[in-house]
């Protein structure tokens, strides 16, 4: 059980060590490690709240590894790391100026989803996993890294999708569409969009699938031979850039509410997180309304029969109407998972995205 492991206090101390600096850093320069949409979420009295349980668990946690003689490498960072917190002003931090600016990090968004996720995912999956894998399984640092990039540069990612797809989707006028779009009932309209935003999301999948220099950049994706909540953040910058465009270019041009798309982009962020958890709940029927962990993990099955199979991040129908659903009726799991030939994904955040641009292998080098 992951509360006796002997990771469990040096680790968390450590965790809440460097999260608390971090969010002590976020007082101090809040205009360039905070962004504002992200600081519109939660309140000053809030983070404040947050950071005194994190400097408080840091220092009790990692005491109690230390005299116990659990890893004290690893209790030492997060002590070393609390202590400079509150050197740099603790829960009592004044908050810097923040002026308006086009852009900034999302280090607080990175720092309150890791610690949610965390505690939301880390005791399911110990609890309900169809196959028990350490927290910290081989690849942790490397997810850890992506999940870094995805948060802070969240901003910067926005920028740039927002930028290529508008400018395409002035230039595509369906008015008559629009109309009967935005005629329709809220629930009609969201309903509507979560599957116009799979199908173009599940035509691009099975285009990364097929055609070589695409695989190149999603195969990073396909590395984790482990998956579970975290694993989810190993994509490519590059992809999750011409992922997030075409699934909202079609969106735009049909003419899909401002509150419709807001309400989209939260619902593709949760179940992205949640089909890769590592949770054997059986859902019945469910699994076959909606992508549920056991349906996307088959996709990421190192079994050439799942190779290009179960696209679709949202709805399994969109997988029916393309020929490309397959599901076990048994219930059961995938034995691997992994690119099918794993000598062609190298380790680490820096190689995986140089990857794409050194490539020499033909496709048969990936999948024969
Ligand atoms: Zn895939
Ligand atoms: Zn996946």
């Amino acid at each position: 059980m992951l509360i006796r492991h002997r990771l469990f206090l040096p680790a968390t101390s450590c965790l809440l060590g460097v999260l608390s600096l971090l969010a002590v850093l976020c007082f101090h320069f809040p205009q360039a490690l905070t962004s504002q949409e992200i600081r519109a979420l939660y309140t000053t009295e809030f983070a404040r709240s947050l950071l005194m349980i994190g400097l408080v668990g840091a220092f009790v946690l990692g005491t109690a590894a230390f005299l116990r003689d659990q890893n004290r490498r690893v209790a030492l960072t997060g002590l070393v790391a609390a202590t400079a917190a509150v050197l740099l002003g603790g829960a009592d931090v004044q908050v810097g100026a923040v002026e308006a600016t086009p852009y900034s990090l999302g280090v607080d968004w990175f720092i309150l989803s890791l610690l949610f996720s965390a505690l939301v995912f880390i005791p399911l999956e110990q609890h309900l996993a169809p196959r028990q894998t350490p927290v910290l399984r081989a690849g942790w640092r490397t997810d850890v890294c992506y999940f870094f990039l995805s948060h802070v540069l969240i901003q910067l990612i926005l920028i740039v999708v927002t930028v290529s797809t508008s400018a395409v989707a002035g230039a595509i006028a369906v008015p008559g569409v629009k109309d009967v779009v935005a005629s329709m009932p809220g629930w009609a309209q969201f309903l509507l969009a979560v599957f116009v935003a799979d199908v173009a999301q599940a035509t691009l999948h099975r285009a990364y699938h097929r055609i070589t220099t695409l695989w190149r950049f999603h195969a990073v994706h396909h590395s984790s031979r482990d998956l579970d909540w975290l694993a989810g953040s190993r994509v490519h910058f590059i992809e999750t850039v011409m992922t997030r465009s075409t699934v909202l270019l079609p969106l735009l041009v049909l003419g899909f509410s401002t509150s419709t798309v807001n309400a989209y982009v939260i619902l593709v962020g949760l179940q992205a997180v949640v089909a890769h958890a590592n949770i054997g709940i059986r859902f019945g029927w469910l699994e076959y309304v909606l992508v549920l962990p056991r349906y996307h993990h088959w996709h990421h099955a190192r079994h050439v029969d799942y190779w290009d199979r179960n696209y679709a991040i949202h709805l399994p129908l969109v997988d029916m109407l393309m020929g490309s659903f397959k599901l076990p009726r048994d219930g059961s799991w995938p034995e691997e998972y992994g690119v099918l030939k794993l000598e062609t994904v190298p380790e680490g955040i820096v190689a995986q995205h140089l990857m794409p641009f050194r490539g020499t292998r033909e496709y048969e080098d990936y999948v024969a």
